[in-house]
């Protein structure tokens, strides 16, 4: 039998060497378009970024040692051009001789994998403008680095090799931006949980552009100008284009073989083509779904290895062997995070019209009281008839591997969330709890399906009727202080028994607390004692919190980033430690304050903390109180502050050198809107730092030009129709005259070529060095919601504020 293959990697490799194994008297060519086969593609980011530093382990066989173990005929630099399906005939190119000869065949495998998508948009031909896919972009990348050694890169597109490289060129020592034109990275994952590795990507100092999309490049005398559909520009040096891969079909549709609907090679069961003597494989084709019970393209390596055994053995046996399809089981490391999907996402589900019930739950990767037990998020879904489980994210620092593992072979045996109450595994502290977290999911969707507790979503919770919900945070009184949902009462899980008489029975009762367990136990007090409508949100204010924090990451171009500094490892200054590990937010900053409290001034404490928002809780709280950050280090799920004791009330400037400028924009007078811009553009330009506080009216000055369908109260509506909808309709402090003067104003600065106020807005938005921070408290009373702000303005409190004016020595108030 004479066996032709086409793509010598990850599927064409795997065809080639069981093929051999099986028949010694096949003849195997292997035609390979580039210069090597059989290598490691997944390796490439990680050998980019230094981790792998031997090229050579990039190689998984070569061509020499790939022909003596096999004796398989490979052919590098040979182009299959067309396929002749009547002839049974391949036309090859020798991309080095140029020759052009032809090849009969008695069964054709073609695993010629997925292209780089890249759409030709202005100057993405520039040297600077990268995709990764094989052993000679790598090259070219690592090439770059070495000869240039730029400082900053851009990666478009939020995918896994795109966050990989993000992750590897900022390991490489570059300043990192990743542009993403959806609304979310990682789009296996629902927001709720890619909102994780945003939060993450935000600690790791990675400049972060959601729902923004690049549409050129041109060259600067710094460097590449990105251009963005908003108007906005960033420079950088290099940019690793990653906006998703596309089947290489081309191959196939000459020879006029059936295509599917998504773009992928059409197979059957066996793998076989609409040619039956032609098979392919990989990302090229499409393939069955088990979960949705259609096609799909699922271009990973593992599914792309396990076809090519099939294939091998259906040639030589006679399709002995169907391939049951793919659930799309993948993982990643993004920095010190491990995201990880297997089965249907939400997202994919209602596209479906699946029904489906998704559960969070937040555990610890091993028992809590074991050191080192980081977070660990699980998402599930699952049919609300029968329990099925559809899909399972997980999201964390350690172990998620072996969850996700567990939750596809339920997924792709057809099993239910009581499969995952039974799920036995290994137990020692080091490695788990009793209860495992996917126990732990499957104990939850249980309830859920036994009705023992109604979930709510965090969408849901915008959408609350206050006057006919009750919203009921059942954490302790200090939790609830350091930060709650706008609208929540407190009666803590521990006294709520006492304090039933003071809840509505009429009302819907919403309840959350910090993960979902004591939410859990508290709607079981509620429902037995005779509350009808009762509701735990689903993963509690951890995942409300991460999911409708700021998911952009503009604070990067503003550079006010607190990192690790080389003072932390100075051990020779002794240091008291505070393991404030395993404990949810406010435990760690409570810690911290109790052993803080004790030091002496100039004494220095080291606290470990695994609550992720304590890296930025850290800075706020040294601030307020005047301690002397040192440095805060995330590493592997582990958040390390150095703080030294000061004199007490002195507040400490540890970002900047004392020399920004901060403005209250209190009024929403044009004039006093334009002054206000002009200063800020102007300290711009002598290279300071800025950060506006709109206030009160201030507000209505940062508002979007477009109107925002947001849900408000009665008195929140009553402002919105008296107050300006933008800074288009602001008007001026005097002779205003109906608004004619402010016409006025902007006409005579249009015919002087002055800058409108929008235009000094957008200058000082793209100069990247000032904040706009909205009062949250102002907000709060003049129901502006976020939605109607523009999406560069951060929220912040009065303590935002104070923070940056104690960095700075002019402080206006306009
Ligand atoms: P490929 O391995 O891409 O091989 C196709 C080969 O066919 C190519 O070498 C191409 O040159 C050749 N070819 C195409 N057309 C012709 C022609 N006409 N004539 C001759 N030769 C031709 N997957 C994971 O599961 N986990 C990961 O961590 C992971 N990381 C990745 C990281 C990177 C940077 C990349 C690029 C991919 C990664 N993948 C990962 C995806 C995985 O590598 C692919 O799913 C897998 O390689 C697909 O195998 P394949 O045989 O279909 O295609």
């Amino acid at each position: 039998m004479k066996v032709l293959i086409v793509g010598g990697v990850a599927g064409g490799a795997t065809v080639a060497a069981r093929l051999r194994r099986l028949d010694e008297h096949a003849e195997i060519i292997l035609f390979e378009r580039g210069a090597y086969v059989s290598y490691a593609n997944c390796g490439l980011p990680y050998y980019i970024g230094t981790t792998i530093t031997d090229r050579n382990k990039l190689f998984v066989q070569t061509v020499q040692g790939f022909k003596a173990r096999f004796n398989i005929d490979i052919r590098v630099n040979s182009k299959v051009e067309q396929i002749n399906p009547v002839e049974k005939t391949v036309q090859v190119t020798n991309l080095k001789t140029g020759e052009v000869y032809t090849e009969g065949y008695d069964r054709l495998v073609l695993s010629p994998g997925a292209e780089p998508v890249r759409p030709k948009i202005k100057g993405i031909e520039d040297k600077r403008v990268f995709t990764l896919r094989s052993i000679p972009d790598t090259d070219q990348i690592k090439n770059f680095i070495r000869e240039h050694k730029p400082k900053r890169a851009l990666v478009v597109g939020g995918g896994f090799i795109g966050l990989e490289m993000a992750d590897n060129l900022s390991d490489a020592g570059l300043d990192v931006c990743v542009v993403e034109m959806a609304n979310q990275v990682m789009a296996p994952l629902d927001f709720s949980m890619a909102s994780i590795v945003h939060q993450h990507l935000k600690s790791k100092n990675v400049g972060l552009l959601l729902e923004e999309a690049v549409d050129g490049f041109s060259d600067s005398e710094t460097g590449l100008t990105v251009e963005l559909r908003s108007g906005k520009k960033i420079e950088t040096d290099m940019v690793i284009w990653s906006i998703g891969v596309r089947p290489e079909t081309k191959l196939a549709k000459d020879a006029e073989l059936q295509i599917g609907d998504l773009g992928g090679i059409s197979v059957n069961e066996y793998l076989q083509t609409s040619d039956s003597e032609i098979y392919a494989l990989g990302d090229a084709v499409e393939v069955f779904n088990p979960v949705t019970g259609k096609p799909a393209l699922i271009p990973l390596a593992g599914p792309a290895n396990k076809q090519g055994r099939i294939v091998a053995d259906n040639i030589v046996f006679g399709n002995n062997q169907k391939y049951e399809g793919t659930i799309g089981t993948s993982i990643a490391r993004i920095f010190d995070l491990t995201v990880a999907s297997a089965g249907a996402s939400g997202k994919l589900l209602k596209k479906e019209q699946i029904p489906y019930i998704s559960s969070f739950t937040h555990s610890a990767s091993h028992a809590g009281y074991y050191p080192n037990a980081l977070p660990l998020s699980v998402k599930i879904l699952f049919a609300p008839e029968t329990g099925r489980l559809l899909g399972a994210q997980v999201v964390g620092f350690d172990g998620v591997d072996k969850r996700i593992d567990l939750l596809a072979q339920v997924i792709r045996n057809g099993g239910t969330v009581n499969d995952l109450t039974q799920i036995e595994h290994a137990y020692a502290p080091p490695y788990s709890s009793a209860k495992d977290p996917v126990n732990m999911a499957g104990f939850v969707a249980q309830n859920v399906l036994l009705g023992k507790v109604k979930l709510i979503q965090w969408r849901d919770i915008q959408d609350l009727d206050l006057e006919k919900n009750v919203l009921l945070d059942v954490r302790t009184v200090e939790e609830y202080s350091l930060s709650h949902i706008e609208g929540a009462v407190n009666i803590p899980v521990d006294s709520l028994r006492q304090k039933l008489s003071e809840l509505p029975k009429d009302k819907n009762i919403v309840i959350y607390c910090a993960v979902g367990l004591r939410g859990y136990l508290a709607s079981r007090i509620l429902t037995q004692n005779g509350f009808p409508n009762v509701q735990n949100l689903s993963g509690g204010y951890k995942t409300w919190a991460s999911a409708t924090d700021e998911q952009n990451n503009y604070k990067f171009f503003l550079n006010i980033h607190i990192d690790s500094k080389d003072e932390m490892k100075d051990t020779n200054i002794s240091t008291f430690c505070v393991d404030a590990c395993g404990m949810q937010c406010p435990g760690p900053i409570i810690q911290t304050k109790k052993y803080y409290d004790e030091l002496k001034t100039g004494q220095r404490m080291e606290v470990k903390a695994t609550d992720q928002a304590y890296a930025t809780d850290v800075k706020a709280w040294s601030n307020i109180v005047g301690a002397k950050l040192i440095g805060v280090e995330n590493k592997a799920g582990i958040v390390t502050a150095h703080i030294e004791k000061t004199e007490p009330v002195k507040s400490s400037c540890l970002t900047t050198g004392g020399d920004n400028k901060t403005i209250i924009v209190f009024s929403d007078d044009l004039d006093k809107a334009l002054a206000s811009f002009v200063i800020t553009n102007g300290a711009v330009a002598m290279g300071k730092k800025v950060t506006m506080f709109f206030t009160f009216w201030g507000l209505n000055v940062i508002k979007k030009k477009q109107h925002v369908k947001v849900k408000k109260d009665i008195l929140g509506k009553m402002f919105g129709m008296m107050l300006p909808s933008s800074s288009q309709n602001l008007k001026l402090s005097k002779l205003n005259m109906c608004g004619m003067g402010s016409k006025m104003m902007r006409y005579i600065m249009k015919q002087k070529q002055i800058e409108s106020l929008e235009g000094l807005m957008k200058q000082a938005i793209e100069s990247g060095q000032v904040e706009m921070i909205a009062c949250t408290m102002s907000m709060d009373v003049m129901g502006v919601k976020r939605e109607e702000l523009l999406d560069t303005v951060t929220l912040g409190g009065v303590a935002s504020y104070l923070e940056q004016s104690e960095q700075s020595n002019l402080n206006l108030f306009i």
